[in-house]
């Protein structure tokens, strides 16, 4: 059995003053064992509420989870109690975040924040806890790692901090690594380590991986699998060979042309998506993404677009695929 994690109709908001904001409406995806699951969307589309969502690591209230399920190794987290929560948490799913600084504690020593999971989940030693901090250490690509056990964060670079926030992560060898914008901060060259890094510990450890991004840049080395989310649902999903090579939503078609390329002259190379996202108080019925689509047809406007499977792993939730639709090349000659 390869499935690990399987999430159902999963639909989440937020109580503000203004009404409630329905950040998550529908989502479903899995991950296999030992696989990288991309989420990819702009920022506001969901995927981080999805991933502390799994996590339980959304503040309720304000949060609420109205429907779903959240099947991990065969159990539906969202029927945990917070004290069986705390025992999933940086056991068997592990999060590591963009901005490490927030996340580490600054006044205890990066060695000892391994340690910590290790004492409380393992039930090591302090002798024992202390050998595997250092090797993790060492396993994260950083020199001197007994000397480095002994430093505090700011000591750290950023992208140090990065690598060392891997290392708490995997430490006890989680199922799943969730890793919400974690190159985001860093700039490009230790960004491409740092994926790199992971893409290794991954084939070394056998850890499934969700990467949340706004960037499919980033992803394109690392993912087997790549979902796409817009205003709270993923619109598309399939291999990364589909969604690079034959990409079916207009939103990821954006998407694709707005990652930048080398070789092409620097005004070519990021061409933004106009227009701005739906307001989630008050979702669209039709197509979320028919405001900004260059392709939008009357239908899209009244009624969500259904399912159409291109393969067995490719899914796209767009009338451009039903039978009568147009080809995409009659609205080019349309337009002269
Ligand atoms: Fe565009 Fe319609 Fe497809 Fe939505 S369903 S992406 S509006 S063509
Ligand atoms: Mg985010």
């Amino acid at each position: 059995n390869k499935l690990l994690l399987k999430v159902r109709d999963l639909h989440v908001a937020f109580d503000t003053y203004a009404g409630e904001v329905k950040a998550v409406r529908g989502v479903n995806f899995h991950v296999n064992k030992g696989e990288t699951l991309a989420i990819v969307g702009e920022s506001g589309c969901g995927k981080s509420v999805t991933a502390q969502t799994i996590m339980q690591l959304i503040p309720m209230p304000p949060g609420k989870i109205k429907r779903g399920s959240i099947f991990f190794d065969g159990n539906d987290l969202l029927q945990y109690s917070d004290k069986k929560m705390e025992s999933v948490r940086g056991k068997e799913i592990s999060m590591v975040f963009q901005d490490p600084m927030t996340s580490l504690n600054p006044t205890m020593k990066v060695g000892k924040q391994i340690m910590e999971g290790l004492i409380k989940h393992q039930k090591m030693s302090k002798g024992e806890a202390k050998q595997r901090a250092i090797e993790m250490l060492k396993m994260v690509g950083l020199p001197t790692p007994e000397k480095r056990a002994e430093q505090y964060p700011h000591e750290f670079s950023g992208g140090m901090r990065q690598r060392a926030m891997i290392a708490i992560a995997l430490a006890c060898n989680p199922k799943l690594l969730i890793a919400d914008e974690p190159t985001t901060a860093l700039d490009v060259t230790i960004q491409a380590q740092i994926i790199e890094l992971m893409k290794d510990l991954q084939i070394k450890l056998d850890t499934a991986i969700i990467l949340i991004t706004h960037d499919l840049g980033v992803v394109a080395k690392i993912s087997d699998r790549i979902a796409v989310m817009y205003a709270g649902v993923i619109v598309e999903s399939g291999t990364s060979d589909e969604i690079f090579y034959e990409p079916k939503h207009p939103y990821t078609w954006g998407l694709l042309k707005s990652v930048p390329k080398l070789n092409v002259e620097e005004k070519e190379r990021l061409i933004p998506i106009y227009g701005t996202p739906p307001d989630l108080f008050s979702p669209p019925e039709g197509c979320p993404f028919a405001a900004r689509c260059d392709y939008a047809m009357e239908v899209c406007k009244s009624y969500y677009p259904e399912k159409f499977e291109i393969t067995d792993t490719h899914l796209v939730h767009c009338w451009l695929q039903h039978e009568i639709a147009p080809k995409v090349e009659e609205f080019v000659a349309e337009r002269g």
